[in-house]
């Protein structure tokens, strides 16, 4: 660790050099702002620097999941298939930084250590791990929602004498499975989207599932250049349709504004199947209540342990793939040969929900009193979402109340924009915005604008800070919550709800209210001169 250094002073500090990190960079400079961005990876891109396993794409189309703000931008650019594929979208990332200038605006390989709001000062001074320090009067949080990896606390992984990796930290350098005997441990959306690269790679692969997942076929393909010229054609226009979308996407196909409860069981099959074809969502949007009521959503979860067992041909491996909780209360995964990858006599599922791995060996691990030896381990374990990141920094507002204590019992905010005690703090995409329901892109866009016009607003009247009321604060917490409680996600043990991550506090983290609700909400706000926040 360096010497302490002098603070530099700049207005607005910006953690994370993701999407989010990038266009706030941009919005701050045109706002006339000194901005900094600090990263800690040796790259920008963020999630899609870090997430490279095999298989790694997006589960959104790659027409949708891209900025709108700059139409030569959208126009410009040219996708290759129907979900980019992880190396594709860090292209893109490193695209947006060159083309819009952003590079010296970003210090790389700088892992924020924490930061303290100075009352006096009215001004946040940030830290890095080497000693670096900034007086900001900005604080950005563009770190990410899912940007701390989870590394579950196995008895002797240290012992294992093979190379472990994790989906969200996975190497730069070419990782081979050729030839050898690999373990998956998790089965989520990392999980969906690897196993079947690795299974065709490796000599053997044991999957270890502790929760069966749900997963819809992407049906990926080489991008359709009609639909893409169509698309570009109106691109604002496309942008706009999917604004006012629930998620912010799927425009070109809404959801069927019928009940799966009002239509013939043949209607329903054939609906069902229909968005099958399709691909990806669309299957959650064959009714209108899929994902409210629990029997409308037990016919699509039954319709696709359909699909399973007809793909999966041992009917045991097919029996323990079938998920039993509610479809869409975990994230829907989006796959490309997931189920199928069973059918290789290379690979076998071990189902450890009744008995979890009780410790890693040198030569690989035992669960239920059984020993599986593998080479190499992947840990497809997921993430401490939402509130990870900013729960691991020493993050102090005013009198010095550390995050830790704030969140002790889950993440309050108002708007999911900013936290009562942190002035002049904003975070992009995290807890108590629809951020993880929602095309994120659409999301971070969305965010990145409030925050430029509410500065813009308090130089407009001269004002200093803004800091969320404590009142809004707990009004909206309320909110998150009863917008939750109208669906079914409070059904399972998702990482929306904190539970994939033991110890952390169960609260319902996401908002689940739609986006052109939320986004009017905070448009809303603005115009009524930020009611909720004090203004000083
Ligand atoms: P995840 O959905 O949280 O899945 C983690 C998996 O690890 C689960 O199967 C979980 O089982 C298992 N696990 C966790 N701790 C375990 C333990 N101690 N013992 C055994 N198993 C354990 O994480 P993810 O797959 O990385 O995905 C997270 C989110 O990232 C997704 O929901 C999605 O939003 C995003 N993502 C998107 C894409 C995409 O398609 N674009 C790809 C990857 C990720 P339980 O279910 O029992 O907890």
């Amino acid at each position: 660790m360096k010497q302490a250094a002098a603070a530099q002073a700049v207005d607005m500090l910006i953690v994370g050099a993701g999407f989010a990190g990038l266009y706030m960079l941009l919005k701050a400079r045109r706002l006339g702002l000194r901005a900094l961005v600090i990263e800690t990876a040796p790259s920008v891109g963020g999630t899609w620097y870090h997430n490279r396993y095999p298989g790694a794409r997006v589960d959104i189309q790659s027409m949708e999941y891209s900025f709108s703000f700059d139409e030569a931008l959208q126009q410009e650019w040219q996708w290759s298939e129907r979900y980019a594929p992880q190396p594709e979208l860090l292209r893109y990332a490193n695209h947006v930084a060159d083309r819009f200038g952003l590079r010296d605006g970003i210090r790389l390989g700088t892992r924020m250590s924490g930061a303290r709001f100075d009352e006096a000062e009215r001004r946040w001074t940030v830290r890095s791990e080497d000693g670096d320090c900034w007086s900001a009067r900005f604080l950005v949080m563009a770190s990410g929602p899912l940007s701390s990896p989870n590394l579950p606390d196995f008895a002797g992984l240290k012992d294992f004498a093979g190379p472990v990796y994790h989906t969200a930290d996975w190497p730069h350098e070419p990782v081979d499975f050729g030839g050898r005997r690999v373990a998956v441990v998790g089965t989520g959306s990392s999980a969906v989207q690897a196993i079947p690269i690795i299974a065709g790679q490796a000599a053997e692969l044991t999957v270890f599932q502790r929760t069966a997942a749900y997963a819809a076929p992407a049906h990926n393909a080489p991008l359709d250049r009609q639909l893409e010229a169509r698309i570009k054609a109106d691109y604002a226009g496309f942008r706009a349709r999917n604004r006012r979308m629930h998620g912010g996407f799927g425009s070109l196909l809404p959801p069927n504004p019928v009940s799966a409860l009002a239509v013939s069981a043949e209607e329903r099959e054939a609906a069902f199947e229909a968005r099958w074809k399709i691909g990806g969502f669309a299957i959650l949007g064959a009714f209108n209540d899929l994902l409210l009521n629990p029997q409308s959503n037990a016919f699509v979860a039954e319709f696709v342990r359909g699909k399973i067992r007809t793909i999966v041909k041992d009917p045991a491996t097919a029996a323990l793939l079938c998920p039993t909780h509610t479809i869409g209360c975990k994230r829907l995964c989006v796959d490309s040969g997931y189920y199928e990858s069973f059918n290789r006599p290379n690979v076998r599922l071990v189902d450890i929900s009744q008995a979890p791995i009780e410790r890693f060996t040198a030569t690989g691990l035992r669960s239920g009193g059984r020993e599986f030896g593998f080479d190499a381990l992947v840990l497809a374990t997921g993430f401490d979402a939402m509130t990870g990141t900013m729960m691991r920094l020493d993050l102090r507002g005013r009198g010095g109340l550390p995050i830790q204590q704030k969140w002790h019992a889950g993440p309050l905010n108002y708007l999911g924009l900013g936290i009562a005690g942190f002035p002049n703090l904003f975070n992009i995409a995290g807890p108590g915005s629809t951020s993880a329901f929602t095309n994120v892109i659409v999301a971070i866009e969305q965010h990145v604008d409030w925050i430029a016009d509410c500065v813009a607003h308090l130089d407009r009247h001269g004002l200093s800070t803004i800091e969320a009321t404590a009142a809004a604060e707990a009004a909206w917490a309320e909110h998150v919550d009863a917008a939750a409680r109208r669906t079914v996600f409070l059904s399972c043990n998702s990482w929306y709800l904190g539970a994939n991550v033991p110890g952390k506090p169960r609260m319902f983290m996401p908002l689940a209210g739609g986006f052109p609700q939320y986004a009017e909400r905070c448009a809303q706000v603005a115009r009524n001169g930020y009611e909720g926040f004090a203004l000083a």
